[in-house]
This record gives structure tokens, C-alpha cells and sequence, in this order.
């Protein structure tokens, strides 16, 4: 399948440099890397293969630009973030199908994924004036406590490809409200998203210096002299629980403040008096978004035995009827895997299911190239230590166990490392404020399949993380705050 010539002026468009203190320019090496269509693995664009000296040219602008910006006006900052907003909103639709391109998820969920991205701007532009300390008065009366909010200086920002766009923008928005200036490193997988981000963020009046891009396909030793650079304060990560651990290790030299949002291993609970109809909708949601390459999909179905077999045909019907493909055509909804390793593993996880004895009620069987393509699958009665329980998927497969009472649930949706969302259905309303109480997780979806939103604090616990992204919340990962114990005879 050849690109069209639309799709080619799209690649065109996006930037394929380093965007260094307001310039774009080669890495210092010269060298490139090809970006590749997953779908086809056709090579789309070469674009800079930035190195630690790049990232040290990164780190001195980011530097230089920190007190400038810090001083910049805040209703200066959110305009410039509101105009983010308003670019974003009227290049949907061709950003959609550069992400689409490059990463292979649904034109659909491409077009979500900028909206979602462009909402982060919008929300910051009206957190960056509410930046507020106090000013109170001692408990015993003979002075005042004044209490600062201030930048915390410049950040490292290391992104995944599954979100190429909004994973940027959930810390690159809040930084920018916050006063603080940054270097971004986007997954070598999918750049463009991030490199048309940084475009539009100067087209918006962002000033030079302040955001930072350096695409790499050497990521460790890229930034490893910069995570021990004095100059550097903060690092947000998403990706991988093995990466964050090596990050927050390596962040340990400087002090580093860090945030984390790592993998999942998300339950789906659906109890005995849910809405059947309604779960299976939220199912295909958390299920099928980015063909569950995401650290918030649903990758273990607990379902009530009164209702498993019927949830389990619902869903196998709904994911049966999906239409597979390159996802360039609109009528796609589900395009292929990242690559060819992400599909072998999947792969592997539905033929180790099926050897612990798992039914396939649709999909399962391994589809041949051309691109990285999974077939929607619904395995029911899995064996609780077959991996596909215990592993993230990463991929478009349901696997399905039975529980018999709410505690067995409870207990079985919290036997994970990972803590970052579940999904709960029910209709009885004591029951679902007494299972949200007890899971163990970030973020609970209630009767429905997505939990992202712009105005919420994104986040896990446990080996899914730290820190939160969105919501009032987000933009305290990039504040500090000073006390000043204020001696004064006025009062
Ligand atoms: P995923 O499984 O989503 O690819 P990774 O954790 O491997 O997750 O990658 C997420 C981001 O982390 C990407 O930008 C990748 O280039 C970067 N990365 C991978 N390894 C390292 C490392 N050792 N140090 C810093 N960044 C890394």
C-alpha cells in the first residue's frame, strides 16, 4: 500500500530536526534514523538522531531560558498555552493522520488523542493565573507565614510512542503554565507527533529555549549526561515500570524531583447486578483504545459467574465485527501493532493461555505480515498463572476469569504489582463506593471504560508510579514551595 499524495505533504510538513533554543537543526553527528509505517513498514521520514551532545545544547538553552521565562507574565504564559489550544484544535485533522501514520493506531482514536493532547493546553492556559501561595498569620500571633509557589526550573521529559502527542502535552502544559522550561525526548518510534508539537508551541508564541525537542533512538546514553547536570531539577517519565526504575535510580545523583507514570494491569470488574450492555460498551472502550496499547486498557476481565459467559459472547460479538487494516482508511478501527516485537509477544501470551487451557471464543490465531497486525481476541476461563493475567498485553486480547463472591474479586483485581486503574460495573452504589475504597489503584473507572481527562489527576500507585498528570493537581509536579517566616512589628 502506497501513501497518498495528502498523506505525503502531511509527512512533509513535519519537522525532522532538533528544535534547540528556538531553532531547528541536524543532530551534531549528522545522523538520522527512519521513522517506519507500522501498517507497512514502509519508511515514512528520517528524521535527526540526536545524541548526549545535542541533549547538552538542549539542556544549556533550557538553562539559560529558565529565569526569563520564570518572569514571564503568567496571563502571558496562558495565552501563548491557549493558543496551543486553538492550533491544535484546527490541525486535527491532519495531526491525526501523521500519528496515524507513524504509530498505526485508528484515525478515530488519533483525532481523540489530539483532542485530548489540545484540552491539557487549554486547561493549563487557565491554571497558569491560579498559582497561588499564602499569607497567614502565626498560631501565636507575633508574625506571619508567607508560602511561595514557584517554578521548580528545568525538567527532562522522556515520552512513549503509544500517545505520541498527549503523554508530551500532559507534562509539557503544566510546565509551561508553571514557568518552567524543558527538554523533551520522544520515543524514536513515532518523533513527528512531537516534533509537529513543538512547531505549533512556537507558532503559538512560545519563546525560544523554553520547550526543547531531541529525537533519539540512543535514549539511555542521550540522557544520561543531563540527568546528572546540576542544571537540571525535575524529570517526568512515561513508559515502561523497567525504564522508571533505571530513571529514578539515575535521578537519585541530582536529587531529582521525578514523576512517574509507569505500566498497568488493569482489572475490569463487572458484578453480578451491572448493566451487561453497558460493560460490554466500556469493555470494547477500555479494551480496544490504540488496539490496547495503552497502560490504562482492560488486561484481566473479572466477571461474576452469573454473567461471564454472556459477557464474554457480548464482547467476542462487538471485537468479532471490528474492522482490521491500514488505519489511513477511516472505516479502520483497528490498525496494527507498534511492531514486530510488540505483536510477537502478544502473540506468544495467546498461545500461552491457550496451553493453560483458555477457550478462544474469537481471534487467537497469529496473522501474517505485511505490518504488525493482532487479530481482536477473547479468551475465557483463563488459568490464573497463565502470563496474559500477570504480563501487560499491550495488544487487542481479552482475557476472561470468573469470581464468586466480592471479596474474591477485590482480592483478585488488587494481586498485582501494578496500581494504576480498574474498571468497576456495578449498579448497586454501597457496592461500588466499597470496592473503589479497596482497590488498590490510581484511578477507578465506575461504569465506564475511559478515566482520561484533562481536568482529572492522572496517576498510580505502586509499580505503576508516582505523581499526577492533569486536574488542579497537575500543575503542582512543577511547583515548589517556599516558606518565609516573616519577623515583622507591623501587626
Ligand atoms: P515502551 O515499552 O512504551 O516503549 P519504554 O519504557 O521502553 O516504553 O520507552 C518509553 C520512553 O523511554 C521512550 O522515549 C524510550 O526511548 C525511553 N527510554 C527507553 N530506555 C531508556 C533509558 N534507559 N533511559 C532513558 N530513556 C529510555
Amino acid at each position: 500500500m502506497t501513501t497518498t499524495d495528502h498523506e505525503q505533504s502531511v509527512i512533509a510538513a513535519a519537522p525532522k530536526g532538533l528544535s534547540i533554543d528556538g531553532e531547528w537543526r541536524a543532530a551534531r553527528s549528522g545522523r538520522t534514523f527512519a521513522v517506519e509505517d507500522p501498517a507497512t513498514g514502509h519508511t515514512l521520514a528520517e528524521v535527526a538522531d540526536g545524541d548526549a551532545l545535542d541533549a547538552l545544547d538542549a539542556m544549556d538553552a533550557a538553562a539559560r531560558s529558565q529565569a526569563t521565562w520564570a518572569a514571564h507574565p503568567p496571563r502571558g504564559r496562558g495565552e501563548i498555552l491557549r493558543r496551543a489550544y486553538e492550533l491544535l484544535t484546527e490541525r486535527a485533522d491532519d495531526l491525526a493522520l501523521l500519528m496515524t501514520m507513524e504509530m498505526g493506531k485508528s484515525l478515530a482514536d488519533s483525532r481523540a488523542e489530539i483532542v485530548y493532547a489540545a484540552e491539557f493546553f487549554r486547561w493549563f492556559s487557565e491554571e497558569s493565573v491560579r498559582i497561588n501561595g499564602r499569607y497567614t498569620p502565626e498560631p501565636n500571633g507575633r508574625g506571619h507565614l508567607l508560602v511561595l509557589r514557584q517554578p521548580v526550573g528545568p525538567c527532562l521529559f522522556i515520552t512513549p510512542w503509544n500517545f505520541p502527542m498527549a503523554m508530551g502535552a500532559r507534562k509539557i502544559a503544566p510546565a509551561i503554565a508553571a514557568g518552567c522550561t524543558m527538554i523533551v525526548k520522544p520515543a524514536a518510534l513515532t518523533p513527528l507527533s512531537m516534533t509537529a508539537l513543538a512547531a505549533i508551541l512556537a507558532e503559538a508564541g512560545l519563546p525560544a529555549g523554553v520547550c526543547n525537542v531531541v529525537t533519539s533512538t540512543s535514549a539511555g546514553a542521550t540522557v544520561a549526561g543531563i540527568l546528572d547536570d546540576p542544571r537540571l531539577r525535575k524529570l517526568s517519565f512515561t513508559g515502561s515500570t523497567e525504564v522508571g526504575r533505571q530513571l529514578i535510580a539515575a535521578a537519585s545523583s541530582q536529587i531529582l524531583r521525578v514523576s512517574m507514570e509507569l505500566g498497568g494491569n488493569a482489572p475490569f470488574v463487572v458484578f453480578e447486578d451491572a448493566d451487561l450492555d453497558a460493560a460490554i460498551d466500556g469493555a470494547v472502550v477500555a479494551k480496544m483504545r490504540n488496539v490496547g496499547q495503552a497502560c490504562t486498557a482492560a488486561n484481566r476481565f473479572l466477571v461474576h459467574e452469573s454473567l461471564a459467559e454472556q459477557f464474554g459472547s457480548g464482547l467476542a460479538a462487538r471485537l468479532g465485527a471490528m474492522r482490521m487494516g491500514r488505519a489511513t482508511d477511516p472505516s479502520v478501527e483497528v490498525g496494527p501493532l507498534i511492531d514486530a516485537r510488540a505483536r510477537a509477544k502478544v502473540d506468544e501470551l495467546v498461545d500461552d493461555a491457550q496451553r493453560h487451557g483458555a477457550r478462544v471464543l474469537i481471534g487467537g490465531a497469529p496473522i501474517d505480515g505485511p505490518g504488525h497486525f493482532v487479530a481482536p481476541t477473547v479468551l475465557m476461563d483463563v488459568a490464573l498463572d497463565a502470563r496474559v493475567l500477570r504480563e501487560e498485553i499491550f495488544g487487542p486480547v481479552a482475557p476472561i476469569t470468573r469470581f464468586v463472591n466480592d471479596d474474591d474479586a477485590i482480592h483478585a483485581a488488587n494481586d498485582t504489582a501494578f496500581g494504576l486503574v480498574a474498571y468497576v460495573f456495578t449498579r448497586d452504589l454501597d457496592r461500588a463506593l466499597r470496592v473503589c475504597e479497596r482497590i488498590e489503584t490510581g484511578m477507578i473507572g465506575l461504569n465506564q471504560g475511559l478515566v482520561s481527562n484533562p481536568a482529572a489527576p492522572f496517576g498510580g500507585v505502586k509499580h505503576s508510579g508516582f505523581g499526577r498528570e492533569g486536574g488542579p493537581e497537575g500543575i503542582h509536579e512543577y511547583l515548589e514551595t517556599k516558606y518565609v517566616a516573616i519577623h515583622t512589628n507591623a501587626v
